[in-house]
């Protein structure tokens, strides 16, 4: 009988330790909230691991709502990384119900941001959040959020310590040269404003020496204010602002608007909070679209 026992704990304790998801072979069975997290997961994870994003391609994220089957993910997954400070608070909620390999890669990271921007969506019908949680749109917080994601994988994972460490520095190499690329090409620019759908673009600004004016607030959901669109359109004439930037995830008709009162022309500025239809078709990923939103960027400020 007690060699029996012995086996039984030895049985559950190494179950306990290695990835132990049958429905995803033998894999990691890990689960992210959005695509940027669910891309950086892979990248770190590589062969080893099966992601699951909970917000579907095409869909915006914010205050995303769970079908039962996603909530049953979160519960069974090895691991889960998400992003709290009120982003998904569903998604949140759900994953505070695990008591293990739980990471939340945005504590730390995320602040009050644009305080203009909070105070935007405070006035609306949305919910208040009291942070901004766009930090991924920044490479070098996007990095920190790695080295979590590193970390996480390593310890449902110990066999494969070595394999995470150096999937991750190959990562974190491409973002550091994302991150280079952009200080340089934004050093010298005509203009700093940039005008935005949802003000997701705080952490992005802040690092490159940009100023964010958003139609809404922190989340696109809030109802344009008609007096913060009038002022914006005054801001676009006095600082020959040239662009004004929509995204695909969310209706376009103020950026029509106020380019049609201003002259200024339309273009994309993504906040990479899921790939369209389209970017998944043509193998986009956070690297290439960041790299769009920087050509994008260059052209707008008329950065030499
Ligand atoms: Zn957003």
């Amino acid at each position: 009988v007690r060699k029996l026992l012995v086996v039984l704990v030895l049985a559950s304790a190494l179950a306990a330790c290695g990835p132990k998801n049958d429905a995803s072979g033998g894999k990691v069975a890990v689960v992210a909230n959005f695509y940027p997290i669910a891309y950086a997961a892979q990248r770190v994870g590589g062969g080893l691991v099966s992601v699951r994003s909970l917000t579907p391609a095409g869909v915006e994220p914010h205050d995303l709502e769970l079908v039962s089957d996603d909530v049953d993910r979160i519960l069974g997954a090895d691991i889960v990384f998400y992003i709290g400070s009120g982003f998904q608070p569903a998604v949140a909620a759900a994953a505070k119900r695990r008591d293990h390999n739980t990471v939340d890669v945005s504590s730390g990271l995320v602040g009050r941001g644009d305080a203009s921007a909070i105070a935007a969506q405070e006035g609306s019908s949305v919910h208040s959040n009291d942070r901004d949680p766009h930090f991924w749109l920044d490479p070098t917080l996007m990095i920190k959020a790695v080295e979590r994601i590193r970390r996480g994988l390593k310890a449902v994972d110990k066999a494969h310590a070595a394999t995470y460490d150096a999937n991750a520095r190959r990562y974190e190499a491409q973002l550091r040269e994302l991150d280079a690329d952009f200080k340089q090409q934004l050093a010298h620019c005509a203009r700093t404003e940039i005008v935005t759908a949802h003000a997701a673009f705080y952490y992005l600004s802040k690092r490159y020496g940009l100023e964010q004016f958003a139609v809404t607030g922190v989340s696109p959901e809030a109802e344009p204010d008609p007096g913060r669109v009038a002022d914006l359109s005054d801001r676009i004439r006095r600082d020959g602002v040239t662009t004004v930037f929509y995204e695909e995830l969310v209706p376009r008709d103020f950026a029509d608007t106020l380019a049609r009162e201003t002259g200024a022309r339309v273009d994309v500025l993504s906040p990479i909070e899921g790939l369209t239809k389209k970017e998944i078709q043509a193998g986009d990923s956070y690297l290439t679209v960041m790299r769009r939103n920087l050509a994008a960027l260059v052209r707008a400020l008329d950065c030499s």
